[in-house]
């Protein structure tokens, strides 16, 4: 049989084995609107079942050598990267990813298996200094069963960069994709983790909803939340922790800053800005949501962008298009009647502003002011919002004028003076001379303020602070005698 046959796994879902649940969801193209799959959608029943065989196989688990755990994530690896035409494809078709968003997305997620294999032999403790003659020592532990729920737009690597760190370190993870990309976020990497060896039990997928999701957040088994997606759905998922006494890594929106120096080569910093803006129809949380332009070169720099906006392919990614559509029509009505709404407000439209189905084409809005809603709003669409500004501190107070704090960028012609410019700057990522959307595996990932709690995933020493809990242990040779 090839590898992940749909006749395998249609209609059901993996927990403990590809099983059927009570309700099923259907995974349409967004593209073409064609029925893709049928996928089992999952009830808090289905969130219990999954969370006690994990709460028992991971025991067993925790209890291999590190070693053994690193193997079966590096055979993961292995079998993505032979099959990586499987992943690449229905990111294309079940996402709207265009081939090149894809296939790094493939990449990255193998390099995730990767890095979480070398983490599982890293080591866990610290020796401690103590007053007494006795063995002092801090551990780290598994935490148990790690609830893992990831979003639509890059379904693959948002569940792999907790779900592999989460298994290395030797807990079990019950995952809960977005409906939308079951397949990608979910089943396809259960037959991945499948095919390593991975014990069963140690991983299920619950495809569903927000229902599904919160099942998942307070279910009792469930110590530790991995989230990522919206800050509303955050907030929510953060107050409900907090009432639980549980530990919720929340990785949420953004409105990330490119600033624009004086001295730069413009030609180059457009194409930076548009890469930042339209890859993967603006729909990452790292997406360039503010273009701050120097007056000196702001007339160039906004002709440039909206000539390559205007010139960019839209249309179905499985036929090579760079730019597909955006994930449903609820996404695109946000985009639009923000584009329309700050429009009518004053800014000027220098590109785009329509769209035919979900395919919206690549906008850019010059003019915009702090008060507009596509300043002031994570947009998630193919939008560039463009504002002028004089001096470097009216730059820096614009950066800082939104609760998001992800990812931000400066460009410039004196790199180390940007650099400096970074200390007056609150977010989570900084880039000097590049745009705002990247991601590598060994990076600490995270944002601050309405982007997140702060917490890092990337790299063993955030991925280990993530997924573990430290335990202090004392071990002395005989038993002293107390006063009493
Ligand atoms: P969303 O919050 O609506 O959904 C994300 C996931 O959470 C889905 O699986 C959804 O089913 C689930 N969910 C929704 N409400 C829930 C609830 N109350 N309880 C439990 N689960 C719930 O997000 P979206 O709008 O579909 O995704 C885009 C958002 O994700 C954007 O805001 C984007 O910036 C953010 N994002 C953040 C990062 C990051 O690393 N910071 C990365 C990618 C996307």
């Amino acid at each position: 049989m090839t590898f992940f046959d749909q006749a395998g796994w249609d209609g059901r879902t993996y927990i403990g084995g590809w099983v059927t649940t009570s309700g099923t969801a259907e995974v349409v193209s967004p593209a073409t609107g064609e029925r893709l799959a049928t996928v089992a959608e999952g009830t808090a029943a289905d969130i219990d079942r999954a969370t006690a065989l994990a709460a028992e196989a991971q025991r067993d688990w925790a209890g291999r050598p590190a070693e053994e755990r690193a193997a079966v994530l590096r055979r993961a690896a292995a079998v993505l990267e032979t099959h990586q035409d499987v992943l690449v494809d229905w990111l294309v078709k079940e996402a709207g990813s265009g081939q090149g968003k894809a296939a790094f997305e493939q990449g990255l997620v193998a390099a995730e298996l990767h890095l979480a294999a070398g983490t599982a032999t890293m080591p866990y403790g610290q020796l401690l200094a103590s007053g007494r003659p006795r063995l002092s020592l801090a551990r780290r532990r598994p935490v148990g069963v790690v609830g893992v729920i990831a979003p639509f737009n890059f379904p693959g690597i948002l569940a792999m960069r907790s779900v592999a760190p989460a298994l290395a370190l030797g807990n079990a993870v019950v995952l809960k994709p977005d409906p939308r990309t079951s397949v990608s976020g979910g089943l396809l990497l259960a037959a991945v983790l499948e095919e390593a060896g991975l014990p069963a039990g140690v991983f299920s997928v619950v495809p569903g909803g927000a229902t599904a999701g919160a099942a998942l957040v307070e279910h009792p088994r469930v110590p530790v939340i991995s989230f990522t997606g919206s800050t509303a759905a955050g907030r929510v998922i953060g107050e409900t922790a907090g009432r639980l006494l549980k530990r919720a890594h929340l990785e949420l929106g953004g409105n990330n800053a490119l600033v624009v120096l004086p001295d730069v080569d413009v030609a180059a910093a457009a194409s930076a800005g548009a890469w930042g803006s339209f890859l993967h129809q603006g729909q990452i949380c790292m997406t360039t949501g503010r273009h701050l332009v120097h007056e000196d070169v702001h007339d160039e720099y906004v002709g440039l962008l909206a000539e390559k906006a205007a010139a960019i392919p839209v249309g179905d990614p499985a036929a090579g298009f760079p730019l597909g559509p955006v994930i449903d029509a609820n996404q695109r009505d946000k985009v639009h009647s923000i584009v329309t709404d700050t429009v009518s407000a004053g800014a000027a439209l220098e590109a785009g502003g329509t769209f035919d189905g979900l395919f919206y084409r690549p906008t850019v809005l010059s003019g915009v002011r702090p008060e507009h809603r596509a300043f002031a709003e994570e947009i998630f669409g193919p939008v560039a919002p463009v504002l002028r500004f004089g001096d470097v501190d009216e730059a820096i107070d614009l950066v800082n004028a939104t609760d998001y704090g992800l990812s931000v960028a400066v460009l410039s012609g004196d790199a180390f003076g940007a650099f400096e410019l970074g200390d007056r700057i609150d977010s989570g990522v900084l880039h000097i001379n590049d745009q705002t959307v990247d991601d590598e595996a060994p990076a600490p990932f995270g944002g601050t303020g309405a982007s997140g709690t702060g917490a890092r995933f990337g790299g063993h020493e955030a991925n280990i602070e993530a997924f573990t809990e430290t335990q202090w242990v004392t071990v002395q040779s005989r038993i002293q005698r107390y006063p009493f």
